[in-house]
């Protein structure tokens, strides 16, 4: 499910990203962030930023800090895995249509990169995660997740989403035992997402 309302935090200073790893750090020891979330939306004058009124702003980094206690949780059991596999957003490739080149296989289904651009993200994600031995999925969607998960026996999974998707394909790991770590998406909007490959790439 996509948010109801659009956001973009790719110009926001790097600082507010390792302040709501902080945040997320706090709830895992106190489990409760109380007024943090409206704390930082006032201090990275983020609704300025964004355009966001104040429930919406909350929503989000609520979601953001609740996704990096979710990977704080989750890290050492991810770090012991082998068998892993890395799933990207259609939505952030540089191209929507067919200046695209990638194959979609409608049997997975995945999008493979056929690398036409280097400035693409998903071409930049998907050969860093190359690199390091995950397999790649470029999905239209979260709901065959549990499929590929199942059908190719992964032990660990990195996802990279929106954060409504990413809470749901966080549960859905945990009832399957697989650990998982979430990236989020710093512009949604369902084409020319964005999302920062230096955090993907230290997660991986
Ligand atoms: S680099 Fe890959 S994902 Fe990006 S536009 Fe080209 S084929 Fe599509
Ligand atoms: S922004 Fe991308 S990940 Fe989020 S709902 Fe839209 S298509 Fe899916």
């Amino acid at each position: 499910m996509p948010y109801r309302f659009t956001f973009d935090l790719s110009r926001i200073p790097r600082f507010f990203f390792t302040e709501i790893t902080k945040a997320a750090y706090q709830k895992g020891v106190h489990k409760k962030v109380g007024g943090t979330a409206q704390e930082m939306i006032k201090r990275f004058r983020i609704q300025e930023a964004t355009g966001l009124n104040l429930s919406d702003a909350v929503v989000l980094l609520q979601d953001l800090i609740d996704m990096n206690a979710r990977n704080l949780m989750e890290r050492e059991k991810f770090a012991q895995t082998r068998r892993r596999a890395l799933f990207l957003p259609h939505c952030s490739r540089k191209y929507m249509d067919n200046r695209c080149k990638a194959i979609f296989e409608a049997d997975i289904p995945s999008y493979i990169c056929a690398h036409c651009s280097p400035d693409c993200l998903v071409n930049k994600a998907t050969s860093v995660a190359m690199k390091r031995k995950y397999d790649v999925y470029i999905l239209p969607g979260g709901s065959c997740i549990p499929k590929i998960l199942k059908t190719k026996g992964y032990e660990g999974a990195v996802g990279v989403a929106c954060g409504e998707e990413t809470k749901l394909s966080g549960k859905m790991l945990e009832s399957m035992g697989i650990a998982g770590q979430g990236i989020p998406l710093i512009k949604n909007g369902c084409a020319n997402t964005i999302f920062s490959i230096e955090t993907l790439s230290k997660t991986l």
